[in-house]
């Protein structure tokens, strides 16, 4: 937390200069040239935020009382020629980048704005406003605060909501009574609790409760401004405090139930499994200790969301969940779909994972298989080791002694997989014979003893009858052929 900032407590006004903090020289460059303009400006929002909490951000907003584009083109002349200003009309806003420091900056200009919302709409109607106007219509105190640009206050803080006192407390509080600014954009609920999960804040009491009163309307907004937050919640330290904001909130019910199915416990004759809700959001917190791959992360969220789904009781043995990997990995599609996560090859990675979550742990038992283990290479390729960190973390046991044997077993399954992959290169593998290797020597046109021939040379090779090598390979397959009783046409 930032200590430095100069204050002085005139008759009747605190006044907070946080002119030493603002030494990216664009600060200057844009006071001269408002100066010129006779225009008011400040720097606004997270940027004011994150240097009062010594983050580090390359994201700089500026806020003009007038034109933040006109601004925007002549602060731009001034930095040369290159700088090139992106302009969005419909938004009133222009951006250019900076490099300052080995560093590029964004710079945003923004007119100062005065929005309204109708009930019914997303779209909200946009008028010029004031600095108050501004700030008023800003989402958090703690993202309302901005630092006066202009020459006679260079420096001061615009602080009309004491968000420099809940910086200080760690608070989210909305500016206005917060049932005006969440139905205004009900995404600011997500961003709430957001924030709360990246900067380890509270969110204060009347501000939750408003939350919990509001959630339904988040309906109205986009699957992909929701997305980005929930993606944000899931790159913070500690995701998990998010997502029982999210729950505890009504939100995630109506964002992605899927995730609720797998809350509580069930018993029979007073037995019980575990809630598979904690337990997620434990492996989550696990594994954000080892990774900021968003999609390991999510791979995470979903290993187990086919629980729900296949949970038995069977008299004898207790609690079940058979197959759940394989019906998880079929549903990673349909959740994705309707989180608007992308169904590309991101997709199909989470599908992998979730799929194979629970082989290195048979492999524990079966360790004595070479086997096992290079199926599982083979399956898993370069993504093994994201794998291994899902099951690491997948060990959330309180009983300590239990943990110390998972995690001792884990380290030889490690061990395992490095020699083997050492011996038979398996990770990329691919097959050494083609299918039109085998037609040609074979004299075939396209049929069903191609694909048999091609899987058995590579079971042959996983199983460790022959190496991973192409004469062991091409003798295998003759051998095979001749079986089959094909002729060989060309050797
Ligand atoms: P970060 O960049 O780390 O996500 P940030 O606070 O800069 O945090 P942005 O989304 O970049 O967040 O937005 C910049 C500023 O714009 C915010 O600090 C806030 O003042 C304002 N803002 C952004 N989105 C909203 C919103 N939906 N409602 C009200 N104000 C918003
Ligand atoms: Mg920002």
């Amino acid at each position: 937390m930032l200590t430095s900032y100069f204050y002085c407590n005139f008759a009747n006004s605190n006044l907070f200069y946080l002119k030493e903090q603002l030494n990216h020289p664009v600060f200057k460059a844009v006071s001269e040239v408002a100066a010129q303009m006779q225009l008011k400006c400040y720097v606004i929002g997270g940027y004011v935020r994150d240097i009062i909490m010594e983050r580090p951000s390359v994201d700089i907003d500026i806020m003009v009382i007038g034109s933040g584009i006109d601004l925007a083109k002549n602060v731009a002349t001034l930095n040369g020629k290159d700088t090139k200003v992106k302009v969005f009309k419909n938004f009133g806003t222009a951006v250019f980048n900076y490099k300052y420091q080995d560093k590029v900056w964004q710079i945003e200009f923004v007119g100062a704005r005065k929005e309204s919302y109708r009930t019914d709409s997303r779209k909200p109607i946009v008028e010029d406003g004031t600095l108050e106007d501004d700030q008023n219509r800003r989402d958090f105190t703690i993202n309302a605060l901005a630092i006066s640009l202009n020459k006679e206050s260079y420096g001061e803080l615009v602080d009309p909501f004491d968000g420099l006192n809940d910086i200080n407390k760690k608070i989210i509080r909305t500016p206005l009574e917060p049932d005006i600014t969440f139905s205004d954009d009900p995404l600011r609920m997500l961003r709430a609790i957001r924030f709360a999960t990246q900067l380890d804040f509270f969110i204060q009491v009347p501000t939750i409760e408003s939350i919990i009163k509001n959630a339904d309307r988040i309906k109205i907004v986009s699957g992909e401004r929701i997305i980005e937050e929930i993606n944000k919640i899931i790159l913070a330290k500690k995701p998990s405090i998010g997502f029982k904001l999210l729950y505890q909130t009504g939100l995630l019910k109506i964002i992605f139930p899927e995730f609720i199915e797998l809350k509580g416990a069930e018993y029979v004759d007073g037995k019980g499994h575990k809630d598979n809700f904690l337990h997620t959001l434990e492996v989550l917190d696990n594994l954000s200790l080892h990774t900021d791959n968003l999609w390991l992360r999510w791979s995470a969220i979903l290993h187990d969301i086919a629980k729900p789904n296949t949970k038995k009781f069977v008299k004898g043995t207790g609690w079940t969940f058979h197959a759940h990997e394989f019906v998880g990995a079929k549903m990673v599609p349909d959740i994705f779909k309707k989180l608007k996560l992308p169904l590309n090859e991101k997709m199909k990675y989470v599908e992998k994972l979730v799929l194979l979550h629970l082989r290195p742990i048979a492999l524990v038992d079966e360790i004595v298989s070479d086997s096992a283990v290079r199926r599982l290479l083979f399956e898993a390729g370069d993504d093994i080791d994201d794998l291994m960190l899902l099951c690491e973390s997948d060990i959330t046991s309180k009983n300590q002694e239990k943990v110390k044997k998972y995690t001792t077993n884990f380290k030889i399954v490690r061990q395992k997989l490095k020699e083997i992959e050492e011996k038979d290169r398996i990770r990329n593998f691919q097959p050494p014979i083609t299918g039109e290797l085998i037609m040609e020597v074979f004299g075939l046109t396209p049929c069903k003893e191609i694909g048999t021939i091609k899987n058995k040379i590579k079971d042959a090779i996983l199983d460790g009858i022959i190496n991973n090598d192409y004469q062991q390979a091409y003798d295998y397959m003759l051998k095979l052929g001749n079986k089959l009783g094909l002729k060989v046409a060309k050797n």
